[in-house]
């Protein structure tokens, strides 16, 4: 349907609506007719696909072969257990995705859109979701367009519809019929669903909702979560092909030694070949990290951090600097007129009552009244007056690029414009001599550094035919000046000292004076607050001298949100990772500039939200602070992970290769490795990601994001512990007689190694058994689980029959786990020293770079 070839009326009465919105019931059956207003994703995979993917990957083919070619030769319980392994190993895979998918599917829903329409003339709020054909929509800058919409009522609307046409520019809208054929780009009188409001504000009629909106129609889904690996999953991947490289660059190695030295042994080497791939390929690890990573998304969102990607997660963890807003981030946003400094209260009263966007009606009780707090300040302050509206003939609204509002109202026979806004911006436009500028500028100080946000007052009589343009505001009678206080918040100030106290800067980006920003900067606790730089300031220096100066500054006044995008990029220059917070549709730039774009969730505008990675449920700033929080303890728990993993796999990978050098049969059997690879999978894999935070996680310095995956010490950790685990385990199974039972004793040793060995991993370098052991359940039930699984395969005669197995006495079961303790002693006082030397280091780093 060709709705920009119709009229506003022709368009309504099409679909049969009314400019004054449709009635509830009329809404709610038609949305039994219409579905609701989404976008109906394409599924990339059905289940199966989605199954199947998890048995396709190398490793898995080359354990599907090994198995068939088990069971050419006749070896069905090894090949069966080979199958085995394998659907165990895939199912779980697929279940640790399906985790994952499930948490951010969770969080799409909460972040659905609003949408604001008229009810029987009345507006109301919506999810955006429930709207029908038919609904008339209202528009303000800063929206997201929630469906096609014909527009039928326009007031300086420009849209951004870069989205569909590519073309980053905002167009300006208009309502009336455009006669030829037109794409979409070209429908000037059409909003479309995904869109971005600029500025300006509108009314449209819904005339196409969900798949066939402009934008269903090419499958682009709006509020798309981003389900891409992070970095360090990536990193993990990429070791993963590495290891594989270089096992088969060993497999070939050993092929070549053991037939030239001992002449070859077909099957062996195959044997050998599948258990090492087996035991050394941490295949299940990028898995597992990918599940801790969603599973940290969900707790954020409990804690009022959405997160739209699982990168952001791990960003988080390292964010070294947080830019915020002052006004309802920092500060409560409860603002109360303190002082008003004028000699003619009457007027300025009546500039309070008129020049705001708040209250329409004279009835209106002020306390029933919802909006920007600054204005219900002033209409709060003039309450008890009980002043009638001037009528309104004209407005230029309120924004924090140019700093003031202006009304245009008919009076007597001529016209007035009131003025509020920034006092130095006014101060510029007023006709004044040069001593009573000085005198206000005094004055408003006075009350800016007192923390208060200042307002100045003025008007101007203009002729009845005058309208209202920027230009038209010189020349203004300078009437007075309002003080109002927004408190800090207790939380932001207890939030500050926590980010300080975690290595992380915080600064302040307002579009207040100076004055006011250094005061309340005082008392949140602000660590720079001698030095300001103000958005005139930015406006003379290059990015390279911003770049300078900023890491010591951290109050920033007079901003616009232009400025924001700059002070980001500067950061970025000397490699901090910024986290930035915003609201306004001028904002979204800095946010996708920041490395974690932060956006409000209650006062901020869709277009920010949009543009962010994380949205704050309760626009707290101390809600920043425990996502980042949050984001150190998955990233720790990820690096315990990774070193509980790769010890364990090198281990078993050792035996293999040491026992083909010396020509010594297998010690343990493919099957046995497949067996302990697969209980550890099943168990012993996630414990780790459910380790609560640590004592120091906010107390220590954020992590340096240039580290690779593998420290130097990681590698030292790697190799010992591996060693520690192995060596002792095979001379104490060679003390015994019979093949079963020094498997039976290896294996035992293994697992057992392993179980402790991540209770060691609980702590990076603290002790491992500390107050907070049991808090982490899922610990012990994955050691119960293991524990039953192991009595099973060594007690059990069918265990035993499968895996080769042989029961161990009492004495035996003890000088295993005699074992296993002393690795763990071994480990925790490694732990210790090497505590000890990374703090002489830290220090040594820290005095050099005060010196
Ligand atoms: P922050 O960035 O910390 O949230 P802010 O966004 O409140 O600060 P702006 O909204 O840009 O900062 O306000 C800047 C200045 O504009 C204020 O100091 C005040 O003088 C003036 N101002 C704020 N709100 C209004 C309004 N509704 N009408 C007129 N002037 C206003």
């Amino acid at each position: 349907m060709k709705w920009y070839k119709l009229s506003t009326e022709a368009t309504l009465q099409k679909i049969q609506s009314q400019t004054a919105g449709l009635t509830k019931q009329e809404r709610e059956s038609r949305r039994m007719i219409n579905g609701p207003n989404k976008i109906e994703e394409k599924k990339q995979l059905n289940t199966w696909q989605k199954v199947a993917k998890h048995f396709t990957d190398l490793l898995m083919v080359v354990l599907i072969i090994a198995a068939l070619l088990k069971f050419l030769t006749g070896e069905f319980i090894e090949g069966g257990i080979i199958f085995l392994v394998v659907i165990v190993n895939g199912l779980v895979g697929y279940w640790q995705e399906r985790k994952a998918e499930e948490s951010l599917d969770g969080l799409k829903q909460m972040m659905g859109q609003e949408a604001t329409v008229l009810s029987t003339g009345q507006p109301i709020q919506l999810p955006a979701e429930e709207l029908v054909k038919g609904d008339i929509v209202l528009l303000k800058a800063g929206d997201v367009v929630p469906a096609d919409l014909r527009l039928i009522e326009v007031h300086d609307l420009t849209v951004e519809e870069a989205i569909l046409t590519g073309e980053s520019e905002a167009v300006e809208k208009v309502i009336t019929v455009i006669d030829k054929d037109s794409s979409a780009g070209d429908q000037l009188n059409m909003a479309f669903s995904g869109t971005l409001v600029q500025t300006g504000t509108a009314k449209g009629v819904v005339v196409e909702t969900g798949n066939d909106t402009e934008i269903g129609k090419i499958n682009h889904a709006l509020q798309s979560i981003q389900a891409q690996t992070t970095p360090l999953v990536k990193k993990m991947h990429q070791l993963n092909k590495q290891i594989f490289r270089g096992i088969l660059a060993l497999i070939i190695f050993l092929l070549f030694f053991t037939s030239f030295r001992y002449g070859m042994d077909w099957n062996l080497m195959f044997a050998a070949s599948i258990a090492l791939i087996v035991a050394m390929i941490p295949e299940g690890l990028p898995a597992v990290l990918t599940m801790i990573l969603s599973m940290g998304v969900k707790e954020m969102a409990k804690e009022n951090a959405i997160i739209k990607g699982m990168p952001a997660v791990e960003t988080l963890g390292s964010m070294t600097v947080i830019c915020s807003d002052k006004t309802g981030t920092l500060t409560k946003n409860e603002m109360t007129i303190a002082e008003v400094v004028t000699e003619e209260m009457e007027i300025v009263k009546e500039i309070m009552n008129n020049c705001q966007d708040l209250k329409t009606q004279d009835e209106q009780r002020v306390e029933a009244i919802q909006g920007n707090p600054t204005e219900l300040a002033l209409l709060k302050y003039v309450a008890e007056e009980n002043q009638k509206l001037k009528p309104i003939k004209g407005k230029i609204p309120f924004s924090s690029a140019y700093k003031y509002m202006a009304t245009l109202h008919s009076n007597k026979q001529d016209q007035i414009i009131f003025v509020k806004g920034a006092p130095e911006v006014l101060l510029e436009k007023a006709q004044l001599t040069g001593a009573e500028k000085a005198e206000w500028e005094k004055q408003g100080l006075a009350l800016a550094s007192r923390g208060q946000r200042v307002l100045g007052f003025a008007y101007k009589i203009v002729e009845s035919s005058a309208e209202l343009t920027h230009d038209e505001l010189t020349g203004l009678t300078f009437v007075g000046l309002a003080g109002i206080i927004d408190p800090p918040k207790e939380s932001a100030i207890r939030a500050v000292e926590k980010a300080q106290q975690a290595g992380i800067s915080v600064k302040m980006i307002t579009g207040d004076h100076k004055a006011t920003a250094q005061a309340i900067s005082e008392q949140i606790g602000l660590k720079h607050t001698s030095k300001i730089l103000e958005g005139a300031d930015i406006d003379q220096m290059t990015d390279n001298d911003l770049a300078e100066v900023v890491g010591q500054v951290d109050i920033f006044a007079r901003t616009t949100p232009e400025h924001k995008l700059r002070i980001v990029t500067a950061l970025q220059k000397k490699d901090e990772v910024v986290g930035m917070t915003g609201d306004g549709v001028n904002d979204a730039p800095a946010l996708k500039q920041a490395d974690i774009g932060i956006a409000m969730g209650i006062k901020g505008s869709e277009v920010s939200k949009q543009a962010a990675d994380m949205v704050l449920a309760d626009d707290n700033f101390y809600t920043i602070v425990k996502a980042v929080k949050e984001g150190r303890r998955i990233f720790d728990n990820l690096q315990k992970t990774i070193n509980f993993f790769l010890p364990t796999a090198l281990a078993q990978g050792l035996i293999v290769i040491v026992a083909l050098l010396m020509n010594q049969p297998l010690p343990l059997t493919p099957i046995q490795i497949l067996w302990v690879n697969m209980v550890t999978t099943i168990t012993l894999s996630y414990a780790l990601g459910f380790e609560k935070a640590s004592r120091d996680t906010m107390t220590r310095p954020p992590r340096d994001t240039k580290t690779g995956i593998l420290s130097g010490y990681s590698f030292f950790r790697i190799l010992y512990v591996s060693l520690l685990i192995m060596i002792p385990a095979y001379f104490l199974s060679m003390r015994f007689e019979g093949v079963a039972l020094q498997q039976t004793i290896l294996l035992q040793s293994i697992v057992l190694g392993q179980a402790v060995y991540m209770i060691n991993c609980r702590e990076q370098f603290d002790p491992a058994i500390n107050r907070r052991f049991f808090e982490n359940k899922f610990l012990f039930i994955s050691l119960g689980i293991l524990f039953v699984l192991q009595l099973g395969v060594v007690f059990l005669p069918l265990g035993q029959q499968l895996i080769g197995t042989t029961a161990l006495s009492l004495t035996q079961q003890l000088v295993i786990l005699g074992n296993a303790l002393l690795l763990f002693f071994v480990v925790e006082i490694e732990k210790r020293i090497s505590k000890g030397i990374f703090r002489r280091k830290e220090k040594t780093i820290s005095q050099y770079q005060n010196d």
